[in-house]
């Protein structure tokens, strides 16, 4: 790496601080989707300052688009002098939601022991200013450097993508033509490459029942003892049969690595009372239950194996057990997304890593989903990694913090590895 880039990159220390509180402090917080157009108008801002093209586009009519909560997105371009590559920084804007046990403000950005603090501190407000500093440095300190650097800030990872980077891959943003690198630096710490992750299922399972008078229930048929014995059927085979699978996937945490399903939610019968509600409860056989089923699944195993298997146990019940039956909506679905361990990106990243912290990266593949789904399915790009800077474990958690030195590094990393994609020929 050029000592003239490590300089700059480190010069920028207190720049890259400021950014990143500022950032924190326009509270996007998904749902609903705030203050994208600020962000992105934010970014737009800086951006062209450094010599940058911006497009702010709307998702208009994605899920969650409407007028008091517009689905904007920012897609920043900075050509080089010459024909190249071009390697692209994808961040998402959104945060979650702040919930309780915070001892610090979630959207003051107060700074404490080398740490700055606040919702979406590491998932990745401190990734998206890594990727600008670092790109502001390039770009300084190479005048003539080819191809092209793109930074985007996208809506709507938090919930799916649907109103950002599936978005912009439907508009043609991420077609191979474009772009030929995409880093999503998303907090899996500075030394690891993540190279994809699982896919998921999430569905509804609903039993059906009679009601009647709860003081003769023969008279009527319970469909919560009915999704008892789908649940009893999950724990019997589905679970062992999950448990058995193992990927090949470099999935962390080690539990991930095999086929696992969470029980979302479960409600039969009467609906619950409102708080404070004295009153006592009215006898009836419920006639409905329903559950809603996430199920993470493996590279190794067809959504249409997973569907299947799920829709066989019901279809056993139905032919064995007197009157059941059920219903099952099919909520959404993500593919799982594996980029190759030999691709340029990841080659590069891997380079970029040793000659900044002096050794091999951990490669990594992510038990839940990101935008690289969409880039990869929609974009037709495999290309792609995530790489960026603070611990996956403090995500959505009270007190999420990023490392001031962390960045730093990250942005070295990036830094290295724009230095060997653009500066060819
Ligand atoms: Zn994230």
């Amino acid at each position: 790496m050029n000592t003239t880039l490590r300089t700059a990159i480190s010069a920028k220390r207190d720049d890259l601080i400021a950014l990143t509180q500022d950032l924190i402090r326009i509270p996007t917080l998904n749902p609903p989707g705030r203050d994208y157009r600020l962000i992105c108008e934010y970014m737009d801002k800086r951006l062209r300052k450094h010599g940058f093209e911006t497009e702010l586009i709307r998702a208009t009519g994605t899920p969650g688009d409407s007028d008091k909560y517009p689905r904007w997105n920012i897609v920043a371009r900075r050509e080089g002098k010459r024909p190249g590559d071009c390697i692209h920084f994808n961040s998402h804007t959104d945060v979650v939601e702040v919930g309780a046990g915070w001892t610090f403000d979630p959207f003051g950005g107060e700074i404490a022991d080398g740490k700055i603090y606040g919702r979406g501190a590491c998932d990745m407000k401190g990734g998206l200013a890594a990727s600008i500093i670092a790109a502001e440095a390039f770009i300084e300190t190479h005048l003539d450097f080819a191809g092209a650097i793109e930074i985007s800030g996208t809506a709507d990872e938090e919930t799916g993508g649907y109103g950002g980077v599936a978005y912009l891959a439907e508009q043609g943003y991420f077609n191979p033509s474009r772009v030929q690198h995409v880093i999503i630096p998303e907090p899996l710490n500075k030394d690891r490459i993540c190279l994809g992750h699982r896919g998921g299922w999430w569905a509804e399972i609903e039993t059906k029942g009679e009601i009647a008078h709860g003081a003769m229930p023969f008279l009527g048929d319970c469909a919560v003892r009915h999704m008892g014995a789908v649940l009893q059927e999950f724990e019997d085979k589905l679970f062992p049969a999950m448990a058995a699978r193992y990927t090949d996937m470099p999935v962390v945490p080690e539990g991930a690595r095999q086929s696992t399903m969470n029980i979302n939610s479960i409600h039969g019968g009467e609906a619950e009372p409102e708080e404070g509600f004295t009153g006592l409860q009215a006898h009836c056989v419920p006639d409905s239950c329903r559950i809603v089923i996430d199920r993470r699944f493996l590279i190794e195993e067809p959504l249409d194996q997973v569907r299947g298997e799920v829709m066989g146990l019901l279809e056993g019940l139905r032919a064995t057990r007197a009157n059941f039956e059920f219903e099952l909506t099919e909520r959404n679905s993500v593919l799982p997304s594996m980029t190759d361990r030999d691709a340029p990106v990841v080659r590069t990243v891997a380079e970029a890593i040793e000659q900044v912290m002096g050794k091999p990266p951990e490669y990594v593949a992510s038990p839940g989903s990101y935008d690289q789904k969409h880039i990869d399915r929609i974009g037709t790009l495999k290309n792609c990694i995530a790489y960026g800077p603070g611990v996956l474990e403090l995500a959505h958690k009270p007190d999420e913090w990023i490392g001031i030195d962390d960045m730093i590094d990250s942005a070295m990393v990036m830094g290295a590895a724009m230095e060997s994609l653009l500066l060819k020929g």
